[in-house]
């Protein structure tokens, strides 16, 4: 093609998930009628992913969203650099787009939300595909250049413009480029980690990506049985008895291991990069069966089961407290037999179930893949990104938006916000070059 008679677009955005339409829409607003922005989405929809987010619900933000509920990698792979997100989230995204103003556009976008338990806030309609919709109509609406099934193979840049090559071999031509292809997480809705190759093209650092938000599995001989049962309690993450991570709240026991929010949000800790990790079991899950009581206490109460109800059976003697497949698994543990009577137990074998009730510590050999995790740990570094435009330290012209960037967070809406703030941001500096 002639140079002078190739299309150049001012922006080409690549990913049409969340982070990638905000884009679209902040940079549109910006530059508005005629604005030459090309949307690239290799999906045949866009938005895909968000159609399975908060079980078809759609969490799409947290009202107590803060910098303190997202974490990056960083080089040591296990703690995060707090300031760092500091300075990407409260003083870079979140002031482009804070959570009042997000759910202010999306108001205006026609999105009536109600928020629930903990921040968390949803549309109205408790339907999630409103949110994609409403995104899509107002990127048409704006004259965007959507162009779906378009899989980009590869992003170059030559002197001042960039190239954007399709599978298909067409090149496209921009003055900018938003990557917004999404980590790895959830990969059977598009986001494969090709993101992760153009950065690293371009000579950018990726945090190795991990899956996060996800089931831990474990060593099935600890609690076979259990599978189906749900319970209150709180989580540890343990490597080699140093506690990395705990939350609270309901613990899945399912057939290979622990689900639940609270595991999932201490899951992005679990870090096997190195194999003897996992061959020395280091990693392991601590349960908290009864976190409103002390081991003490719960010493005192079996002890005076025992003195009432002596002539039960150990097992019986433990349904009013805890699920009776978990009694079983506990009981198992300590070596004391299911149908033992009561009164013939030792008070130091009652010491040890009364020990394990809070401490049930359960080695972790992995953790479920990619296809389903809802997060990615890790990815492009952000000591090469400026905080408050998205664009590349390395490539000027070149921005990144959402879960590309080495930047996760917890369960509740908080991924989305990042997306949300980190797209507006990424689409109004790329407008202005
Ligand atoms: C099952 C599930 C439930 C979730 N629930 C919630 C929730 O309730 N609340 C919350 O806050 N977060 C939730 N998340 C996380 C949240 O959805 C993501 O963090 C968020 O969608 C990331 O946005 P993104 O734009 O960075 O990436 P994505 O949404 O993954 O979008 C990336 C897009 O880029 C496209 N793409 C990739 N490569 C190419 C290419 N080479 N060429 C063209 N297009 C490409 C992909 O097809 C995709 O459409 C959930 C995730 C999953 C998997």
């Amino acid at each position: 093609m002639q140079e002078e008679k190739r299309k150049q677009w001012k922006i080409i955005i690549v990913g049409g998930g969340a982070s990638g339409m905000m884009a679209a829409i902040s940079s549109a607003r910006t530059l508005g009628k005629g604005n030459k922005i090309l949307l690239l989405e290799k999906n045949e929809l866009l938005g895909k992913k968000l159609l399975a987010t908060g079980n078809g619900r759609c969490n799409f933000m947290n009202i107590y969203c803060a910098a303190s509920d997202l974490k990056g990698k960083e080089e040591d792979g296990i703690y995060s650099d707090e300031k760092k997100i500091e300075q990407f989230f409260s003083h870079g995204a979140l002031s482009q787009l804070s959570v009042e103003e997000t759910r202010q556009l999306f108001f205006q976008m026609g999105i009536l939300s109600r928020v629930e338990g903990e921040g968390r806030v949803y549309p109205y309609s408790g339907q999630g595909i409103v949110i994609k919709e409403a995104l899509e109509a107002e990127i048409k609406r704006l004259g965007v250049c959507i162009r779906s099934s378009s899989n980009v193979q590869n992003v170059k840049k030559q002197k001042d413009s960039f190239e954007v090559e399709m599978d298909n071999g067409e090149c496209l031509f921009s003055s900018n480029v938003i990557l917004a292809t999404g980590g790895k997480a959830g990969l059977q809705y598009g986001s494969t980690g090709d993101g992760f190759a153009f950065a690293k093209s371009f000579g950018h650092q990726i945090m190795k990506p991990i899956p996060a938000l996800v089931q831990l599995l474990c060593d099935k001989k600890s609690f076979g049985g259990c599978k189906g049962v749900r319970a209150k309690g709180k989580v540890s993450l343990l490597r080699e008895n140093k506690v990395l991570a705990t939350d609270i709240g309901e613990i899945q026991f399912t057939e290979e291991g622990v689900s639940g929010i609270c595991v999932f949000n201490i899951s992005r800790y679990v870090r096997f990069d190195k194999l003897e990790d996992r061959l020395e079991e280091k990693y392991s899950v601590e349960i908290d069966l009864f976190p409103e009581w002390s081991k003490d206490e719960l010493f005192t109460i079996l002890t005076e089961k025992q003195k009432r109800e002596g002539k039960e059976a150990i097992d019986s003697l433990l349904k009013g407290m805890i699920h009776e497949k978990l009694g079983a698994a506990l009981l198992n543990r300590v070596e004391i037999k299911k149908e033992e009577i009561a009164s013939m137990i030792a008070a130091s074998k009652m010491e040890e179930l009364s020990h394990l009730m809070k401490h049930w510590n359960i080695k972790i050999n992995g953790t479920k893949s990619f296809k389903d995790a809802q997060v990615t740990c890790g990815g492009i570094s952000t000591s090469e990104i400026n905080p408050t435009t998205m664009e590349s330290l390395l490539v000027p012209g070149l921005f990144f938006a959402g879960e590309l960037i080495d930047i996760d967070g917890r369960c509740g809406g908080y991924n989305l916000q990042w997306a949300w703030s980190s797209g507006y941001g990424a689409g109004k500096a790329a407008s202005k070059e």
